[in-house]
């Protein structure tokens, strides 16, 4: 199964959701614009640079694969384009910090985590 923000990982750059009509960006996938209701909504390709917005130190893993990577730090970081997202983070990263994305293979997939 694909999608086109895991797509996005896999290929180095974070994607989000934009409005044709009106350009509003929108928060994870939705199926209407939040903004104007316009259906024809696109993938655009963010700059990779976010504010982080709220951090948690994971300790206990939810599952098996992840449990190598534990302890780890989680984000909330807001694009630049306006957009949060979740990802992994470097551990010491406050809020306010100034972050630029980068793509962790893991597994399958790919992980996007915050420097
Ligand atoms: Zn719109």
């Amino acid at each position: 199964m694909t999608h086109p923000y895991t797509e996005g990982l896999a290929a180095g750059v974070v994607r989000y959701q934009c409005c044709a009509a009106c350009g509003a960006w929108q928060p994870l996938t939705r199926l209407a614009c939040r903004a104007c209701g316009g259906a024809d909504l696109h993938w655009k390709d963010a700059s990779g640079s976010a504010t982080v917005f709220a951090v948690t130190e994971v300790s206990r893993a939810p599952t098996d694969a992840f449990r190598e990577l534990a302890p780890y730090t989680l984000v909330l970081a807001t694009l630049d384009e306006g957009p949060r997202v979740m990802a992994h983070a470097a551990p010491g990263v406050r809020i306010g910090d100034r972050v630029r994305a980068s793509f962790m293979p893991f597994g399958d997939g790919t992980l996007l985590r915050f420097l």
